[in-house]
């Protein structure tokens, strides 16, 4: 199945996070004060703790870890959709520590900001829905103009 939409920029973000911040908690917010509910996020910093998922395709479900230490915000990519009437925000970020070593996963709340530097490209098009997939146990984009 195949989903398609046709989508343009409609102006482009960029800021700071506070010191402290929960990370996605903050990046929603920006996201929903700025009235943005199609679009993408990229961002770099550093946390002081993370806390990631990992999406059981097997059991269905996402499986939490914290990793406990001050780590580099290496990369991270994200998108803003609809979910439950609300613009929502689906993160992953690859993190590095002091030996390059690095820990990547979904990004979940409890992700403790050190520094960030964020940008938010707002996208304008027709709205993407995060519903109930049966096939993956995920909510993901459904909507007219699927193609089996
Ligand atoms: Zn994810």
């Amino acid at each position: 199945m195949v989903l398609v939409r046709n989508v343009s920029s409609r102006g482009i973000l960029m800021g700071r996070l506070p010191y402290g911040s929960d990370l996605l908690e903050a990046l929603t917010a920006v996201c929903r004060r700025e009235g943005i509910s199609l679009g993408r996020v990229e961002a770099l910093g550093a946390v002081q703790r993370a806390r990631l998922a990992f999406y059981s395709q097997e059991a269905r479900e996402y499986r939490f870890f914290v990793v406990n230490q001050p780590l580099e915000i290496a990369a991270l990519h994200g998108n803003i959709s609809t979910k439950d009437g609300a613009p929502f925000l689906h993160a992953h970020l690859v993190l590095s520590d002091g030996r390059g070593k690095t820990y990547g996963g979904h990004l979940a709340e409890g992700t403790e900001t050190f520094a960030c530097e964020y940008l938010v490209e707002a996208l304008s098009g027709p709205a993407l829905l995060r519903a109930p997939d049966e096939q993956t146990g995920l909510a993901l984009w459904q909507g007219e103009g699927e193609e089996a």
